[in-house]
């Protein structure tokens, strides 16, 4: 359990490394006139949710691991620990990643989640270290065990979902503008997880790769990065109380799901529904936002009107 652990946790060895890439990143805003901007107390912020992130995932990772090795014992393959299998694991678990995010930003339980971390109305490394505290209770990391029943090591899942995490923290930069076409057609970019992380309505519900792109290009929510990028939430979060950040989304959710007056199906759809469902239609989800800055056609049913 410790090898496992530690494995879920690789990303804590590269702390050191993270935190001298933020003080790189300010240096080259600052001193050589890099894009993107600094701002001390927000990343401040952003570091620490990440480093208390990484206490609180890395005790709860214990849930994941035990459902991982679980799943262990019903694998329909023996899959060798080769190379090759690595690279195919890497991609298949790139696709699990896709798949979560996606459920992330559409069933509100799991945005309560995901909500820390896009929480800031910038766009540095350090933002990529604001991390919410409770990823191993929202549900998506059970998408891993499909991969250990096929016949993955769950080490080998493990060890994936670490180095797509890592490559992930790089893409939250505004100091490198957009790579050869090739690289940007492929794999997951700077250019895109801006795109991501910006509320303009044409880059809402898109890019949600991890280190391929090529799933928003074939799941159809690729959008380019084209005019500027208004980073943070639709409703901007301007606190930077730490508890504030991580627990403002579970409590709307509760105090919405708790409310007086409403059925039990729409108490459900609060914790379910896309963010901004209401019951009386009285806030907008991302589907209205875009229908009303003319980037659905009608047939798209919203789902406040659902
Ligand atoms: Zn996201
Ligand atoms: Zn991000």
């Amino acid at each position: 359990m410790v090898e496992q652990l530690i494995s879920t946790n690789a990303t804590l060895f590269f702390i050191p490394f993270f935190l001298a890439a933020v003080v790189v990143e300010m240096i080259a805003v600052r001193v050589f006139r890099a894009g993107g901007d600094v701002d001390v107390k927000d990343d401040g912020v952003s570091v620490f949710l990440g480093l208390m992130s990484s206490v609180a995932n890395g005790a709860a990772a214990v849930l994941t691991i035990t459902a991982l090795y679980w799943a262990a014992q019903y694998q329909l393959f023996d899959i060798p620990m080769t190379f090759a299998m690595l690279a195919l694991c890497f991609v298949l678990d790139d696709l699990r990643f896709y798949l979560h995010h996606r459920i992330a930003h559409r069933v509100r339980w799991v945005w309560a989640m995901h909500f820390v971390h896009h929480s800031s109305n910038r766009f540095s490394l350090a933002v990529a270290l604001r991390q919410p505290w409770t990823k191993h209770f929202s549900g998506t990391m059970m998408l891993k065990v499909p991969l250990v029943m096929l016949g993955f090591d769950p080490l080998m899942v493990i060890f994936c979902g670490a180095v797509n995490a890592i490559y992930q923290f790089f893409l939250h930069t505004q100091t490198i503008g957009k790579l050869p076409a090739w690289f940007e057609y492929i794999f997951n970019t700077p250019s895109h997880h801006r795109v991501h992380h910006g509320r303009n309505p044409q880059y809402l519900d898109a890019n949600y790769a991890g280190t391929l792109i090529i799933w928003d290009r074939m799941f159809g929510s690729f959008a380019a990065e084209e005019e500027k990028v208004d980073f943070g939430l639709v409703s901007p979060l301007t606190t930077l109380n730490p508890l504030r950040i991580l627990f403002t989304e579970y409590l709307a959710t509760f105090r919405d799901a708790l409310q007086s007056g409403i059925t039990v199906k729409q108490r459900i759809a609060y914790i379910l529904a896309p963010p901004g469902w209401s019951h009386d239609g009285s806030r907008k989800s991302s589907h209205d936002i875009k229908r009303e800055a003319g980037l659905l056609g009608d047939e798209t049913v919203t789902a406040a009107a659902e």
